[in-house]
């Protein structure tokens, strides 16, 4: 095979698939074994498979195709980019325009002073940098001491063995050699799984002050700085109780640390406005941007900077940079893309159209026998799994058996919703119209009662005791 075909039968296609390509986060008997869905065209929030099926992307990819498949502004933005200048890199003095007018474009559109841009070629690489550059901001301080940085169990910061450390995946952190030195994790604000008796108000304050504990523990003196999603995506969208944030933006005030907003997610329309940050009141030093910042169009991610960080870090030189940093055609992209989020309204459809309506919608999902929890933020939700609602109770069967069921009931008709454990997941394309949302519900309703039947015949209705 040496040329992309659609052509092949989809057998084929899947046999030289499990023959040769490894997946990320893919069990590799299984995907011999059944062979992996052959994705082969995408328009607005649809996708086709190698089979003709057409299938409702609730995921919007992996939490990035914020306007939708097969625009063609992009199209035209990467293949003019490609002629004029396919390729320069931004080390040892040099620029170009798509990287110059993307930060200026970033600067603009982050709160605050987050005026600054240090490129990536994704999210993964936009954390590593982070790393590197708390601890070298606060060595340039003359704080060299200051190296920990606090995140959180079950945090998702991207897979390479830096951004990896970052985040809290136990079943991460246990291959390869992770987590790297001088990270430490705390707990999530998860109240569903965690919270026991407390309220979700006591239990937010709760989780957010082991940050101030951890400080004292570890020495401010020791601490570099905090990360953390706004809204846990990866982990299962975790909506933190509302006393969390404000708690956890009064520790960062109060002691030296730096606050770091991995907004990859959130970022870009989300959460209906630009940033988590301004949806969730957060004051971050830095930003991590990646996913959406493209639409996932082409990958690219960086981390967007206070004036503060980027003059110290600006005093020396920052020994760090990717080939791709600002990668002249991805940024081109990038800008096509933040074009379209802007003149098209995108945020203020999320926000007072789309989200709103699909809100309302999803809590009744909260009506059926198996879910518990059913929440959103903007346009990106979840629900819980549960034998019983009233006690938050997990089933007895290995975590996450269930939600595998779910997700298969939900692709056999045709929508994409990802499990996370034994919570289903929803991120879709800010563009869904409310047609496209009752469509979503009704599927998603329709794999639920298949999910209920299916685990009644199997005997895993069962509460964990
Ligand atoms: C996906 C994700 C990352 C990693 O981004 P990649 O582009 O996959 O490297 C980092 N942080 C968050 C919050 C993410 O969801």
């Amino acid at each position: 095979m040496n040329a992309i075909t659609n052509h092949l039968p989809t057998a084929e296609l899947q046999a030289l698939d499990a023959a040769h390509h490894m997946h990320p986060f893919t069990a590799g008997g299984e995907l011999a074994e059944k062979g992996a869905r052959v994705i082969t065209r995408a328009k607005g929030v649809t996708l086709t498979d190698s089979e003709g099926n057409e299938i409702l992307d609730g995921m919007a990819g992996l939490w990035c195709v914020n306007i939708g498949y097969g625009r063609e502004e992009l199209a035209e933005a990467a293949a003019r980019q490609i002629r004029e200048l396919p390729y320069y890199n931004t080390f040892f003095q040099t620029t170009h325009v798509p990287a110059i007018a993307l930060a200026n474009k970033l600067a603009e559109l982050a709160p605050g002073d987050l005026n600054h841009v240090f490129f990536a070629g994704s999210g993964s690489e936009a954390n590593d940098t982070n790393i590197r550059m708390v601890r070298t901001y606060w060595a340039m301080k003359g704080k060299p001491s200051k190296s920990i940085i606090i995140s959180r169990k079950n945090a998702y910061h991207g897979s390479s063995v830096g951004s990896g450390s970052l985040g809290g995946m136990t079943y991460m952190h246990a291959q390869g050699g992770m987590p790297i030195p001088d990270i430490h994790h705390i707990n999530q604000p998860h109240w569903w799984a965690e919270g026991g008796d407390s309220t979700p108000e006591e239990f937010g304050l709760a989780r957010a002050r082991e940050l101030e504990n951890a400080i004292n523990e570890l020495g401010e003196d020791r601490v570099a700085a905090f990360i953390a999603e706004p809204i846990q995506g990866a982990g299962g969208v975790i909506i933190p109780p509302e006393t969390y944030w404000p708690e956890i933006q009064r520790i960062c005030d109060k002691y030296e640390i730096l606050l770091i907003a991995d907004e990859v997610i959130c970022g870009f329309g989300r959460t209906g406005n630009w940033f988590g940050s301004q949806t969730l009141g957060i004051r971050p030093d830095i930003m991590t941007v990646a996913k959406g910042l493209s639409s996932g169009y082409a990958p690219i991610g960086g981390s967007i900077v206070s004036d503060e960080v980027a003059n110290v870090i600006g005093s020396g030189e920052f020994n760090h940079g990717y080939t791709y940093s600002g990668h002249p055609v991805a940024s081109a992209i990038a800008l096509e893309n933040l074009r379209i989020l802007e003149e098209e309204n995108l945020i203020e459809h999320v926000r007072d159209v789309a989200a709103p309506y699909m809100q309302e919608k999803w809590a009744t999902l909260g009506d059926h026998p198996i879910v518990g929890d059913a929440r959103m933020v903007g346009l990106m939700g979840s629900i819980a799994l549960t034998p019983n609602k009233e006690s938050r109770a997990r089933f007895a069967a290995d975590e996450g058996s269930v939600g595998l069921i779910c997700r298969e009931r939900c692709f056999a008709n045709n929508l994409v919703m990802r499990h996370v454990g034994d919570r289903m997941v929803v991120s879709p394309p800010l563009v869904i119209t409310q047609d496209e949302i009752d469509t979503l519900i009704t599927r998603a309703k329709r794999a639920l009662d298949e999910c209920h039947a299916e685990i009644k015949e199997q005997g895993l209705l069962k509460p964990a005791s």
